[in-house]
């Protein structure tokens, strides 16, 4: 029940009114529909593929939306079209529903929950990571995660499965492009996410989250609450680059409070996670909380840029060695490697290393570890 989850990526609809919406509106995706069509088509095998694939896999995973749909443990998609990402299929972040604007609470009340919301995020960045010996950052997280938890209105905690498929029904219609009342289709695309696909909880376009009460005591709480704490409607610089990764810092946050506190872990996104665990590993969690929390994705590029250099130029060093001629490769760097980094003697900028990470960032997908843009990060900028 409790080892797989599965989250999804949705758009947010271009004509949202902002007044009324904690989330900002996103470039959409493809309706679901449309990217179920692709899939199938499309996807055949790891070794299937292409510049086609890879494009249309970037359109179903976008930067879109973070607005999720939890899972409640059960895998989702067996015999996904997407199996083909192997772990990654039971998060397949497929482009959803257009969705709109919801309206659950009374205006006042929501004021109320975004002005105390922004209060708790201010309080978040406000933060002096610089020293490492600020306090424990997991419990300093925790006590915010456990202030939005209680505010009014954050969290609803569902007991059913239908009563999920209602909110989560009223929501889609509410989303549609314009909005419209409930109709069948909704409830049978509701239906379809809870009971079929394992949809355990999503967060509603006002910022609010919904979960069944078989997650509420979970990483996947932590998880929505994070989000909401990482920016209005949990849109990060982070999550406009590349949603996957962003989705792997939430994550990975999530898992540690729940590990820490007792609580279960349920797996998500789990080769961006992954990622990140190990970027953490190397980077501190220090840097991991100033990209995300703190806004700073810049920190991200010259973080993994500085390991970049530290290595090339021990490598530099090694090539350069009379005795070293026939030497292709040195501690992950390979001799070939140099000319990206190096003019002549000279090694590049830390702006242009940077950008070169960047642009790895920008091309991996964190779906599959044996993606290439995800082996040079780990040979070039991960590994000691
Ligand atoms: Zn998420």
């Amino acid at each position: 029940m409790n080892e797989l989850r599965r989250k999804r990526a949705r758009p947010e609809s271009r004509s949202a009114p902002k007044s009324a919406n904690l989330r900002s509106a996103r470039t959409p995706l493809p309706a679901e529909g449309a990217a179920l069509a692709i899939a199938p088509a499309s996807f055949k095998g790891p070794g299937a593929i292409g510049a086609k694939e890879i494009g249309a896999l970037q359109r179903l995973v976008g930067n879109g939306g973070t607005t999720q749909l939890l899972s409640d443990g059960r895998r989702p998609y067996g015999d996904s079209p997407l199996g083909l990402f192997g772990n990654a299929a039971r998060n397949r972040p497929v482009g959803a529903v257009q969705r709109g604007v919801v309206q659950r609470h009374l205006p006042g009340v929501l004021a109320k929950l975004a002005e105390d919301l922004t209060k708790v995020r201010a309080a978040l960045g406000a933060y002096d990571t610089a020293d490492p010996t600020n306090g424990n950052l997991l419990e300093y997280i925790n006590k915010h995660v456990t202030d939005i938890n209680a505010l009014p209105g954050m969290v609803t905690i569902l007991d059913s499965k239908p009563k999920l498929i209602e909110q989560l029904a009223i929501d889609m219609a509410a989303r549609a492009e314009p909005p419209t009342a409930v109709n069948a289709s909704h409830t049978a695309s509701a239906t379809d996410e809870v009971m079929n696909k394992g949809g355990g909880g999503f967060t509603a376009k006002d910022g609010t989250v919904y979960m069944l009460e078989s997650t509420k005591d979970s990483s996947a709480l932590y998880h929505e609450l994070i989000h909401v704490l990482s920016g209005e409607g949990g849109v990060t610089q982070l999550s406009v680059t590349k949603t996957n990764l962003n989705e792997g810092f939430t994550n990975y946050f999530a898992e540690q409070l729940a590990r820490k506190y007792g609580k279960t872990v349920y797996t998500a996104y789990p080769v961006a996670t992954t990622w990140v665990n190990d970027f953490v590993a190397k980077c501190t969690e220090n840097t991991a909380y100033n990209i995300y929390f703190k806004n700073n994705e810049a920190l991200l590029y010259s973080t993994l840029a500085g390991r970049l250099k530290t290595k090339v130029q021990a490598a530099k060093t090694v090539f350069d060695k009379p005795e070293s001629k026939a030497l292709k490769e040195s501690n992950g760097v390979k001799r070939t490697d140099l000319g990206a980094f190096y003019t002549g003697a000279t090694i590049k900028d830390d702006a242009v290393l940077a950008a070169a990470v960047k642009k790895k960032i920008q091309e991996a997908y964190f779906m599959d570890a044996g993606e290439p843009s995800i082996a040079w990060l780990k040979r070039l900028c991960i590994d000691d």
